[in-house]
């Protein structure tokens, strides 16, 4: 089976069909950097990244994009607030962000745009939405007219109607319609503000976000990315500007990620009740946090409670002594039972079957987590029935590819990084295999072999080894 996703834009399961045949371009709405990340912002890095590695597992070159929102009426209010620049508050907290997110497996975006780099580029994108009757200048500000594009809700599933019912226009504002968005905010004292045509300034949150992704991917994503809370109004307001300016569909899939929530309320900075992954770091391993939040499918609403966060720590620590001791029993040459072997034989491929199914379904990671669970009860079983030194070694291997998958990367074996012409031709066999260009495919094995390598092909993505 293919992977399906479900996007919010059609509400159906999609299949997932990037514009070019084996490359994939995502974008992600990164984080504002004015504090600590808490939890719910830690589930949308640790449930992008589990795709990024599936992806890439399954053959696909990706581009992996995430912003930094580094000005913004928050970061500008904590910097008044400790009286200092807003830029050291933004470099601070974006400092502290990136040791969060290696804490928790996760890796760098191929690209971290961040907003202040991209002034004249947001300026531009401005003046085309002008130039095109979209958005307007008033009173310093600049503003998106929301009636003129007819589709303003799709996303959401929000009626126009019923939003201008409850709309004010608030003093000061000079807006032509309540419903009508900032692109730019003209410069307030002791703000930082940048020159435009329209005056000093600096560019509304949303505009951002439309002209970063443009910039690095296109006018057309292949999936773009968040939290819930962002399809309205972000994600609605991007989908506005870029369609607007461009004339094509911006996202050809949007996946959205559940809220964490606190004893069945959402988790939010503005409602102080957040934990933040920095405190909660102290008590417990990246892993255990990481495998927390994969532990329920990533649409549905996750609670936080410590409770599951110590079975998670404790999952983790089954783990990585279920490997310990299957490695021991690897390098210790036992002759095993063949009966034995089967069984692990048997037990792997169930494993690596079902953690492929599983992701294939919407990254469906509670049910791959379920999977690699089953298989460490059985491997401790097999261990005591006497697993000779071969099984335990393939053993060890579909553990660990498992868990490196998941992104439980804190104990897994380092896995040797493949010299990047080997990488190369692995991907590009993958691709082949995709296509189902068996020929083709083969010629790459073959050619892999030359160099020395060995490829062999399981659920989980290609398996590459250097021939002993
Ligand atoms: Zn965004």
């Amino acid at each position: 089976m293919a992977l399906q996703l479900y996007d919010t834009l059609t509400r159906r399961m999609q299949p997932l069909v990037p514009q070019h045949a084996g490359k994939v371009g995502i974008y992600v709405c990164g984080p504002t950097v004015y504090n600590w990340i808490h939890v719910g912002n830690a589930r949308q890095l640790v449930v992008f990244d589990t795709l990024r590695r599936w992806l890439a597992r399954t053959g696909y070159t990706l581009t992996y994009v995430q912003n930094i929102t580094d000005v913004d009426d928050k970061i500008i209010a904590r910097a008044q607030e400790e009286n200092l620049p807003a830029e050291e508050v933004a470099e601070r907290f974006l400092a502290a962000f990136l040791e969060d997110a290696a804490h928790l497996g996760v890796r760098p975006p191929d690209a971290m745009p961040r907003a202040t780099q991209y002034i004249p580029q947001m300026i531009a994108l401005i003046a085309t939405l002008i130039e095109k009757g979209y958005a307007y200048a008033a009173g310093g500000d600049v503003y998106y007219r929301v009636r003129r594009f007819p589709e303003y809700g799709k996303l959401s599933g929000t009626r126009i109607e019923a939003l201008a019912s409850g709309a004010r226009i608030l003093p000061g504002e000079a807006k032509e319609n309540p419903l009508d968005f900032a692109l730019w905010k003209g410069a307030k004292p002791g703000e930082p503000s940048w020159e435009s045509p329209w005056g000093a300034g600096r560019p509304g949150w949303h505009i951002e976000c439309s002209t970063m992704s443009t910039a690095l991917l296109g006018p057309t994503l292949d999936i773009h990315g968040g939290g819930m809370d962002l399809i309205f109004p972000h994600h609605e307001n991007e989908i506005a500007q870029s369609e607007a300016a461009f004339g094509a569909p911006f996202a050809r899939l949007w996946m959205h990620n559940g809220m964490v929530t606190l004893s069945g309320e959402k988790m939010a900075k503005s409602l102080g009740n957040v934990r933040t992954v920095h405190e909660l770091l102290q008590r417990f391993s990246g892993d255990a946090l990481r495998l927390f939040l994969l532990s329920a499918h990533y649409r549905t609403p996750l609670d936080f409670d410590e409770h599951s966060l110590e079975q998670s720590q404790a999952a983790v620590r089954r783990l990585k002594t279920t490997v310990q001791n299957l490695s021991f029993a690897a390098s210790h040459a036992v002759q095993g039972e063949p009966a034995v072997a089967e069984a692990a034989k048997r037990c792997i491929r169930r494993l690596e079957t079902a953690v492929s199914a599983a992701l294939d379904e919407d990254l469906h990671t509670a049910r791959a987590i379920a999977a690699l669970f089953d298989a460490v009860h059985e491997a401790n079983q097999l261990l005591q029935e006497g697993c000779g030194a071969e099984a335990a070694a393939q053993l060890v291997t579909a553990l660990e590819d498992t868990a490196a998958l998941l992104g439980l990367e804190g104990w897994a074996g380092q896995t040797e990084a493949l010299p990047a012409e080997v990488d190369a031709l692995v991907r590009e066999r993958a691709q082949a295999r995709m296509k189902r260009e068996w020929s083709k495919a083969d010629a790459l094995r073959s050619r892999l072999s030359e160099l020395g390598w060995t490829v062999e092909d399981t659920p989980l993505g290609p398996r590459v080894r250097r021939r002993a």
